[in-house]
């Protein structure tokens, strides 16, 4: 009897506590400026917005400052990916020349964490896995996609490359449909979908009916990819984070252009089924490079330390300490302001004169001050450190936010 009564304990308390598994997919959809996904009849995004949210997303770094972002293609995925800007990750354009994996991409974060975590990639661009992720580099952490279905513009044979590139579309429908059912049967932990067929569609047609047509297609790609996990929900009931972005908007001449820092260009989007969604998402402006920490988050993956000191983006779901840092230069101070978001806790405001974490190795923060977070700001004496540039973090319980200081602009970040 008192077996059989412990028995029915544990199960119980198994029922109560029994965690869900946690399974991610991010979806870059190419190309899209916010203004035509929000014009557009996107059933699909909608339904997913429905059970967490849309928000317009910016790309292409903090205008006019040091991550200053060209707003190109593989340049916006890798923000996506290490959840930094351009200075840091180093990616400047399509080439994707000098990629600086000392700032961990999400995978590499996960693997990290949990070898055991599965991870998986479905593109049209072989780059993004080879290069971007950088599977099997050294330098890249020599991680392995346990599944991969991509590289398919490099296959003429079945995807014959036509005048009006509708190849690119059959494309983008086989990494869907691999997409969806590799999701149904496998479920791996973190998927990357990357469509390409819209962005193609905007540089040959700009806005148009084309254009147009091709985001409405990628809408009911999405549905697919959506029902492929309420499937699994219903099925495993795992818990399922699905967030969908663009790269970079468009020109606003005519639609058919990108790369520059026009607002339109800037204009990316946001959408997701997160559930617990923050302040930081709810008021903006959020940022692409916060899907990475978002992510990661939902994951329960522990970034470590000195990576967490460097990057950009912050959690859209969540608790968070502190938001929008702002430093102003004096003669012989910085003076350092943000909004807390949290009653109580302290704001470790840490400095560094080097950046030797670029180069792989780690930098020597000194921890300057530490304030309640209400004060909402901080000074730092900098009389005794006198350099040309400084790296500035405020370390709060929540969240981590950083800044750079470069007062000899010999070191502006550049390609
Ligand atoms: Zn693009």
């Amino acid at each position: 009897m008192m077996k059989r009564l412990t028995i029915l304990i544990l199960f119980v308390f198994g029922s109560i506590f029994s965690y869900s598994q946690k399974k991610v997919v991010f979806v870059i959809a190419d190309g899209i400026p916010a203004d035509v996904i929000e014009k557009l009849n996107t059933p699909a995004l909608k339904a997913i917005a429905k059970e967490g949210g849309y928000s317009r997303a910016y790309v292409g770094g903090e205008k006019g400052t040091y991550s200053e972002t060209p707003t190109i293609s593989a340049v916006g995925y890798n923000s996506v990916l290490t959840g930094t800007w351009v200075n840091k990750h180093n990616v400047w354009g399509n080439d994707i020349a000098a990629p600086n994996y000392s700032y961990w991409n999400v995978f590499r974060l996960l693997k990290a964490a949990d070898p055991s975590k599965k991870i998986a990639i479905f593109s049209s661009w072989l780059d993004n896995r080879t290069k971007l992720v950088g599977e099997s580099l050294p330098a890249a952490g020599n991680i392995k996609f346990d599944f991969h279905f991509d590289g398919l513009e490099l296959d003429t044979v079945n995807y014959r490359h036509d005048k009006n590139d509708e190849f690119m579309h059959r494309i983008d429908e086989a990494v869907v449909d691999k997409a969806a059912s590799y999701i149904r049967s496998d479920a791996p932990d973190l998927s990357w979908v990357y469509l390409e067929y819209t962005d193609d569609m905007g540089h040959k047609y700009g806005d148009s009916k084309e254009f147009y047509s091709a985001v409405e297609k990628m809408d009911n790609q999405m549905q697919r990819l959506w029902e492929a996990i309420q499937y699994r929900k219903k099925e495993f009931g795992e818990d399922w984070l699905i967030l969908i972005t663009t790269d970079h908007g468009r020109g606003a001449a005519s639609g058919k252009n990108h790369g520059g820092q026009s607002d339109r260009e800037r204009s990316g989007w946001i959408v997701t089924n997160a559930g617990n969604l923050n302040e930081h998402f709810k008021k903006g402006p959020i940022s692409i490079v916060d899907i990475m920490p978002t992510i990661a988050r939902f994951l329960n993956i522990t970034i470590p330390r000195n990576q967490l000191m460097e990057v950009d983006g912050i959690p859209l779901t969540g608790k968070i300490s502190v938001l929008n840092p702002e430093i102003e230069v004096e003669e012989k101070k910085i003076e350092i302001e943000w909004d807390a978001l949290q009653k109580n806790g302290e704001a470790k405001i840490w400095l560094a004169t080097t950046n030797n974490f670029k180069l792989g190795s780690s930098d020597n923060y000194t921890l300057v001050t530490s304030v309640p977070l209400q004060k909402e700001k901080a000074e730092i004496d900098i009389s005794k450190v006198p350099s040309g540039f400084y790296k500035i973090v405020i370390e709060t319980p929540e969240n981590f936010l950083n800044r750079w200081v470069i007062l000899d602009k010999s070191l502006m970040p550049r390609r």
